[in-house]
């Protein structure tokens, strides 16, 4: 039992979006920055080591994190535009009223809950980062 969102929280839900873009953005820069510094530190500390494998995950999981953010950041971006259409904060699988306190903690959320769970175990658990 879910009403539409009125302007109020439509208001509260665009300053929350806004904000963590912000917050990925500047995570984003700060890793790009980063990357390199980061890298170039590790090849050197590690020129006579044998850590090769484990150099390799290391840069794996880091960009990971990045795609994920990005990922993040393009949900947001498309959560924005939605935001004063009639399609935000309405399930895309089911068409229900997404509850404003699922929006509060998940702005960019395209599904209920219902919906974003059943979707999650057709996925077959797969993380993300690895689809
Ligand atoms: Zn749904």
């Amino acid at each position: 039992m879910n009403a539409p969102l009125d302007s109020t929280q439509r208001q509260a839900l665009r300053a929350e979006l806004l904000k963590r873009r912000e917050a990925l953005l500047g995570t984003l820069a700060l890793h790009q920055g980063d990357a390199s510094r980061v890298q170039h530190a590790r090849e050197i500390l590690l020129q006579d080591g044998d850590d090769g494998p484990q150099r390799d995950a290391d840069r794996e999981v880091d960009l990971a994190f990045t795609d994920h953010e990005r990922h993040e950041l393009a949900e947001i971006g498309a959560a924005l535009q939605r935001l004063d259409s009639d399609d935000y904060g309405v399930c895309s699988d089911c068409g229900a009223d997404i509850p404003f306190a699922r929006l509060q903690v998940q702005p960019q959320a395209l599904r209920c809950v219902t919906c974003e769970s059943s979707q999650e175990s057709r996925r077959g658990g797969v993380p993300h980062a690895l689809m």
